[in-house]
């Protein structure tokens, strides 16, 4: 299990069951880095548990053009390291583990790891993000990793030469679109509607490209081949016709579903599971905040998920060190806990 010790981690608090933090962050994307960075820098003694690699989706961005203070865009990868490093230089302590259990009410917060350990804290800021979305068609569990992906920055030069497809028509299937440009001998972008929600920026470069196609009104039916993906059965959803498109690779790029699972019987969510909070970011249960996309709001972006996590650590240091104990809000969204116990 990997560690990482920010400089000024104490160590030993890492290996005993039972240890009690007073902010437990549990996702290493920009929101859990960006709280951490706060947190630590606020003095409170905090761990980062993140399952699998920190930054996030951020981290398998090829290229961040919108993210403020980088005048020619930012890697992803290099993004979420610089924010892993910073914060571990102010005292964060990251740990590399998943969570099987929360228990979040009251004023114990216990946080069991996979593997049985117990931690606690006083407070819990949840920034588990979103997982990508699955199509739930033939084959796509199937040539999962053997030609069918969720990542171009992570598998797209082991494309290198092929043809290629990105189902999708958000900004991230219009940007792995433009990466795999890059790489791959032709991409073909398949949309189900005859509009991209991606910005205008990236239709435009996308509309320029010579080496990208857009298929229009179209849908996945199934994923097809042998050992790898050789093939994609594609619908025409205005006349049901089925058309078969030789591709060596796919990349799935419709949307995103919130990882909440494990928080779902205490924390109020939304019908989609995304977590209830105000701007403040605080949810219906005192010292538990949302921070990031897993947070019903109107914009998931990198910057909108740091801005988060600076809010729920800001939240969470003015509610462990200026206020009285309190009782959690079951009442609902809408009234901060502030105003509850005024
Ligand atoms: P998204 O914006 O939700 O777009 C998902 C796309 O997939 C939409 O075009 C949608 O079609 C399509 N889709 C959804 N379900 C489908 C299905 N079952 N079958 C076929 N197509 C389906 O998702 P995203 O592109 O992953 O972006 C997620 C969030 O991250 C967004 O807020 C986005 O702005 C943000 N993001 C930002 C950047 C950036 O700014 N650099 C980069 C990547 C992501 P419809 O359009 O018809 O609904």
């Amino acid at each position: 299990m990997a560690v990482y010790i920010g400089s000024k981690a104490k160590p030993a608090r890492l290996t005993q069951p039972g240890d009690n933090f007073e902010v437990v962050i549990i996702g290493g994307g920009p929101a859990g880095l960006t709280a951490g960075l706060y947190a630590a820098r606020a003095g409170l003694s905090t761990l980062l548990l993140e399952k699998t690699f920190t930054g996030g989706q951020a981290a398998t961005a090829n290229h961040v053009e919108n993210y403020p203070g980088f005048d020619n865009g930012v890697g992803g990868p290099e993004l979420a390291m610089a924010m892993e490093r910073q914060a571990a230089k102010a005292g964060l302590v990251v740990r590399a583990s998943g969570v099987s259990r929360m228990e979040l009410k009251g004023d114990v917060k216990r946080i069991t790891l996979e593997g049985g350990m117990v931690i606690t804290a006083k407070a819990v800021i949840l920034a588990m993000g979103a997982r990508p979305r699955k199509t739930g068609v033939r084959g796509e569990a199937e040539f999962s990793g053997r030609g069918v992906s969720w990542c171009a920055t992570c598998d797209g030069f082991a494309m290198k030469g092929k043809n290629a497809a990105v189902i999708g028509g958000g900004n991230t299937a219009a940007e792995d679109a433009l990466y795999l440009s890059g790489i791959c001998e032709h991409v073909t972008i398949v949309h189900r509607r005859a509009e991209l929600r991606a910005d205008r920026s990236l239709v435009r470069r996308l509309l320029e490209n010579p080496k990208i196609s857009i298929l229009w009104d179209h849908v996945v039916k199934a994923f097809e081949g042998e050992e790898k993906l050789r093939a994609i059965e594609v619908e025409n959803v205005t006349n049901h016709e089925r058309t078969r498109l030789p591709v060596g690779g796919v990349f799935i790029a419709i949307g995103e579903d919130p990882d909440t699972s494990l928080a779902k019987d205490e924390v109020k969510m939304n019908r989609e599971g995304y977590v209830l909070a105000d701007e403040d970011t605080r949810t219906n249960l005192a010292g538990v905040y949302a921070a990031g996309d897993l947070r019903e709001k109107p914009l998931r972006q990198i910057v909108t998920a740091a801005a988060d996590g600076a809010v729920a650590a800001t939240a969470a240091m003015q509610d462990l060190r200026f206020k009285a104990p309190e009782h959690d809000n079951e009442a609902a969204r809408g009234v901060s806990v502030h105003s509850v116990n005024a």
